[in-house]
């Protein structure tokens, strides 16, 4: 299967990405995680990403679209993928399809989560992310057991930089104007699947597996 998850910040794109990754046994390839990774590492591409990472703005097109499409050329996205936050602009988008096409492959569908800004800046502001595994908690939806540490690993949970609230009304601002025009691109390819995305994680996914024909029988 090869899917793109779709949705502003904080809908549960991450979430719902990785779940579905295990599920169907195909990687799960966030472009956000690939760019934090690059930044802490201090390699080439963290140099060249940092900064717009810091104020929320979006990675210059021509940076991502060469990572995401070399990934998905590794043997292990074969039997497919799950892109999240991938593709964020309409020029992303038709590099993504221009390689598909070249390689005789399709995408399966599109999954775009469906939340009320309100709830994003609630949900983005009180998210904490372990350090060392990237798991990520709320802390009043989904708070780990023990404060400021990591249930998986015992790492020590942080706040994203660009989780604070002023710059996450930006994210959201910049998702609004460049990424919402991706709904219209792909729900006229007939790829557009929606899910009402403020509620529980188990009923989200479930709803997704059942769309993908994948739900408990
Ligand atoms: P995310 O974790 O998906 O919210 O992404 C965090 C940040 O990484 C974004 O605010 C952008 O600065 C950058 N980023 C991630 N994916 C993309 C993309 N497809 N295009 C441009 N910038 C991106």
């Amino acid at each position: 299967m090869r899917l793109i998850m779709l949705g502003p910040p904080g809908a549960g794109k991450g979430t719902q990405g990785g779940m579905l990754a295990r599920a169907l046994q195909v990687p799960h390839i966030a472009t956000g995680d690939i760019f934090r990774q690059a930044v802490k590492e201090a390699t080439e591409l963290g140099r060249r990403a940092k900064s717009y990472l810091e104020k929320g703005e979006l990675v210059p097109d021509g940076i991502v679209v060469g990572i995401v499409l070399e990934r998905l050329q590794k043997s292990d996205c074969e039997k497919g993928f799950i892109l999240d936050g991938f593709p964020r602009t309409v020029q992303q988008a038709e590099a993504l399809e221009g390689f598909l096409h070249q390689e005789g492959k399709e995408l399966t569908g599109v999954i775009l989560l469906d939340v009320d800004p309100e709830v994003l800046v609630e949900r983005l502001t009180g998210r904490r992310v372990c350090r060392q595994c990237g798991a990520t908690y709320h802390i009043r939806n989904m708070p780990p057991q023990r404060e400021g540490r990591c249930d998986k690993c015992g790492g020590e949970l942080y706040q994203r930089e660009d989780d604070r609230e002023e710059t996450v009304r930006h994210r959201l601002q910049v998702h609004e104007s460049q990424t919402r025009p991706l709904r219209d691109y792909y729900e006229k390819r007939g790829l557009l699947s929606v899910f009402a995305a403020a509620r529980p994680i188990e009923e989200v996914f479930a709803a997704i597996m059942e769309q993908l024909g994948r739900g408990r029988q």
